[in-house]
């Protein structure tokens, strides 16, 4: 079984953003221990009275906000960051990103969190066949942050098992329905709400800071970036990795 954490950055209804973003990691389940120690030992580090008070979410960090955060200069919070984000530098080769950046005006009316999701789990049931063997097929979940999105991705994720999504593919190895989980409680969720920060301050400020790191990590099959997707229709010329490769490859 594979889990894969997700979580968004960007506003859907923030004008002054151009994008919003669905992004996060895939392990297998006997990897989950280790990805939630690494982060607690770093969460020991900062805050060794309390550790679980000490909740990752890189927008707060940046901000400096909150009584942990305030305590450091803006250096040593984009270290923290980037600190997250290279949990993954010791990652077994199974576990891989997927991120998802949808420019909003490029799909005027529709819902930029459906179509994340949609193209997402989407990849990640593609992957799932891809490492499924004859004797064995990999099975998938879909974890994501209590939100607002809770009711609307769960009756997608029926729908396309139901008729397939707009690509004609079904999700024939993820499971029913996501599992919502809250993300003070889950530190790999918080490992995507960085992930899905540093795609976000790529697509959004062309700050390549935080997303340099994930170079390599994304899922990646005969030189395509499967597990990075841009939707935007403005240009057909984008230098970005997902774009780029998928030209190459075609
Ligand atoms: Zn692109």
């Amino acid at each position: 079984m594979f889990l894969l954490y997700l979580d968004d950055s960007g506003s859907v209804g923030n004008v002054r953003e151009d994008y919003f973003v669905l992004a996060g990691v895939t392990l297998p389940e006997n990897s989950i221990r280790w990805c939630c120690h690494e982060l607690e030992t770093l969460a020991e580090e900062i805050w060794p009275d309390a550790p679980r008070s000490v909740e990752f979410h890189a927008s707060e960090i940046f901000g400096g906000r909150g009584a942990i955060w305030s305590r450091f200069n803006k250096e040593e919070r984009i270290l923290l960051i980037k600190r997250v984000i290279s949990v993954l530098d010791n990652a077994h080769s199974q576990i891989r990103v997927f991120a998802c950046a949808v420019h909003k005006a490029s799909f005027p009316g529709q819902d930029p969190v459906e179509l994340a999701f949609e193209d997402i789990s989407s990849r990640f049931d593609l992957y799932l066949q891809r490492i499924s063997t004859e004797s064995h097929r990999e099975r998938g979940l879909i974890v994501l942050d209590r939100s607002s999105y809770e009711n609307s991705l769960q009756s997608l994720t029926h729908e396309f098992r139901r008729q397939g999504n707009r690509w004609g593919n079904q999700l024939r190895g993820v499971c029913e329905v996501p599992l919502f989980v809250d993300s003070q409680a889950s530190r790999i969720i918080q490992l995507a709400d960085h992930i899905a920060y540093a795609v976000f301050r790529f697509y959004n400020a062309a700050d390549a800071s935080y997303f340099n790191l994930l170079e390599g990590k994304f899922d990646e099959h005969d030189g395509v970036f499967h597990g990075l997707s841009h939707r935007q229709s403005y240009t057909h010329h984008c230098m970005c990795p997902a774009c780029l490769s998928r030209r190459y490859s075609s």
